[in-house]
């Protein structure tokens, strides 16, 4: 195989060009939604997927399409279109009703000089009737075969734009019957080749999720502490910014469990993180809460000086000691806890982050020596 000669038929090549453009699609998207998840960005990922697939689906389009624009064989990358097509329709969350798209298809229309022929505007047609289809398929994928509705309702639609397309430009019955089938099995290799894709990015995501969050309480675990920790002490120490933390244990959460069970237990750690996460949305999401350790919490608050936290600790104090979790069990029992905290911030004198770390651990454990239900904060 060299530049000049490639001994593959053009329907092997094809099939590689088609998965690829995909797979492309697949790796750049992922690598998005990872920088984004590492930037603690949210965002609407259907949103974001869908918008970004059909504008990629379109630029391949368009200028795949640029080379054959009014010439005899302006047909021929009409696979790939319906493949791509079928892609955004089919697979991609697109909330976009079929009638929004006809402006799209009178500009293609113009693009590709076919405005002129009454073939076109049938293929046209057919084209957003075969989108909206495809769509109403994807909304009910409970259904029992889906596979087998995706694939009659393709081939069929598919024979139909063909058939137009031979109309149009007097190409043989051969051809329209290779070209149909070529599209039938690209259509089942997307099928199998995206669900796959999209199954092993979806476990990807899942496990980043997973090895990040602790699974009781669904905040940020120890380890997701420490990397952040790290890279905010060494971005304070660059630019010279303040950087604060807030630590804070349950007290005797030991005897919470002798006496009402561990269950009515994880179910206080999970109140507990709810109510601090619900008081740091309210007042700045970039202040995060870590869970680093059974019953103890860490929350950083970067850019605060040991004030500027006061408002924010008083109020999660407050509020975690006044807190009254129901059990609902037979006795009615509730109960109620109180929490001893330490907060700290960076000084010139920390090495490292476990610097810093240990002044505030060591002002919880003054809190706790002191009585507890205390903040100790210096
Ligand atoms: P102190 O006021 O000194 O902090 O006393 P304490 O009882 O809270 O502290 P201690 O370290 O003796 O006990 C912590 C308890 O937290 C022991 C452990 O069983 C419990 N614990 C840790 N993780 C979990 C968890 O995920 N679920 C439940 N239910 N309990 C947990
Ligand atoms: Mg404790
Ligand atoms: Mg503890």
């Amino acid at each position: 195989m060299t530049w000049s000669v490639w001994r593959l038929s053009p329907f092997i090549t094809s099939v590689f060009f088609v998965l690829g453009v995909f797979t492309l699609y697949q790796v750049f998207f992922d690598s998005l939604r990872t920088w984004f998840y590492s930037k603690d960005i949210r965002f609407n990922e259907d949103l974001i997927n869908s918008w970004l697939g059909v504008i990629y689906m379109g630029i391949f389009i368009i200028s795949m399409q640029l080379k054959l624009v009014n010439t005899s064989i302006s047909w021929q990358f009409m696979n790939f279109q319906l493949i791509a097509l079928i892609f955004c329709a089919y697979f991609l969350n697109i909330h976009v009703p079929f009638y929004y798209l006809y402006p799209l298809l009178v500009a293609y229309m113009l693009f590709n000089g076919s405005i002129g022929y009454w073939e076109s505007w049938c293929h046209s047609v057919t084209l957003l009737s075969f989108y909206e289809v495809l769509s109403h398929i994807r909304r009910q994928q409970h259904n029992d075969h889906p596979f087998y509705i995706y694939m009659v309702s393709g081939i069929f639609f598919v024979g139909l734009l063909w058939f137009f397309m031979k109309i149009k430009f007097g190409f043989s019955w051969q051809t329209y019957y290779e070209e149909w089938l070529y599209l039938a099995i690209f259509e089942m290799l997307l099928y199998s080749y995206v669900g796959m894709i999209l199954r092993d990015s979806n476990l990807k995501m899942r496990l980043l999720e997973f090895a990040n969050h602790d699974s009781l309480t669904k905040t940020e675990n120890y380890a997701a502490y420490v990397s952040e920790i790290r890279n905010l002490f060494d971005a304070s120490f660059q630019s010279n910014l303040s950087l604060s933390m807030m630590m804070f244990d349950i007290d005797h959460f030991k005897q919470v469990n002798d006496t009402y069970g561990h269950l009515a237990g994880d179910k206080v750690l999970r109140h507990t993180a709810d109510v601090v996460q619900t008081i740091l949305d309210e007042n700045d999401p970039k202040v995060k809460l870590y869970r680093t350790g059974g019953e103890e919490f860490n929350v950083i608050f970067p850019s605060y000086d040991l004030s500027a936290t006061e408002p924010i600790v008083r109020q999660i104090f407050m509020a975690l000691n006044h807190l009254n979790i129901d059990l609902d069990d037979k006795a009615g029992n509730s109960i109620s806890i109180t929490v001893s905290v330490g907060v700290s911030t960076i000084s010139k004198e920390d090495l490292n982050p476990n610097d810093f770390y240990s002044r505030v651990d060591g002002n919880l454990y003054h809190s706790k020596k002191n009585g507890r239900k205390q903040i100790t904060a210096k």
